[in-house]
């Protein structure tokens, strides 16, 4: 039986995720902006928390994790590259660790490039993969800390993972992101499909930041960077995939 997903707007644009197991009845949270959103929305749910899995360390990722642990006494788990500036840990995570979550497992998955120690949650069974700040819905994070070249190589790395799999990233920058990816990409007949979705998307609280990988790679920019299309567009029609990204996030960052 899939996990049932349940996205939580925390915040002013934040994504918390919630991930329930209705087997053995273990509850997850991926990233805790604030206690009280992801409270409210167990309670409402009856769902009992477990588990909180931690992708990187920027507060508004881990603000509410304090309060939501004393709570709940769930586990904390986090990458352990960044186990000194993130909150206290059950388990520090590395690339290819697996974590047990009722009939089915998680693997780590490290994606720097936003920051250093950030890493994504996949589960395989339910297609489902928690990216964070990484790849995001139509965009994906600024370099805070780390190079194109790393960000290039997570945003591969995601994009090798099922096509059907259902990608949730952690905030809701779609009307930024949309007018950034029409204005490199505008004859994209199925960006231009799904720019015109997000209204409808919006009006009936769909989670904006939930999209699946073939969505994503149809119409995000920063992954359309590898096609000659987009490479001839922005004057690097020789260049390599990852100078084309550097080349998008650069202009991404003035826009
Ligand atoms: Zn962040
Ligand atoms: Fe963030």
């Amino acid at each position: 039986m899939p996990l049932e997903l349940l996205a939580v707007p925390c915040l002013s644009d934040n994504y918390a995720y919630l991930l329930h197991d209705p087997k053995s009845g273990r509850t997850g949270v991926v990233d805790v902006p604030e206690a009280a959103p992801i409270v409210d929305a167990m309670t409402a749910k009856g769902w009992a928390l477990s588990d909180i899995f931690i992708t990187h360390h920027h507060y508004d990722h881990v603000d509410g994790l304090a309060e939501l642990r004393d709570a709940t006494g769930a586990t904390v788990w986090g990458a352990a590259t960044d186990a000194q500036r993130l909150p206290p840990l059950d388990h520090a995570l590395a690339e290819g660790d697996t974590i047990p979550f009722g009939d089915e497992r998680a693997y780590v998955l490290d994606v720097p490039g936003h920051t250093v120690g950030h890493i994504a949650f996949h589960f395989p069974d339910s297609a489902l993969a928690f990216t964070a700040d990484s790849l995001m819905a139509l965009g994906c994070g600024r370099l805070f800390e780390g190079t194109p070249a790393q960000m290039w190589d997570s945003l591969c790395k995601l994009a090798a993972l099922p096509d059907a799999t259902r990608l949730c990233s952690g905030h809701d920058y779609l009307a930024a992101n949309a007018a950034f990816a029409q204005s490199v990409d505008p004859d994209n007949a199925a960006l231009a499909a799904r720019v015109g979705n997000l209204h409808d998307m919006r009006q009936s609280g769909a989670p904006m930041a939930v999209a699946t990988l073939a969505e994503e790679k149809a119409t995000n920019p920063f992954l359309r960077a590898r096609h000659a299309d987009m490479k001839a567009r922005l004057g690097l029609t020789d260049a390599p995939d990852v100078t084309a990204f550097a080349e998008l996030r650069a202009r991404k960052d003035r826009f």
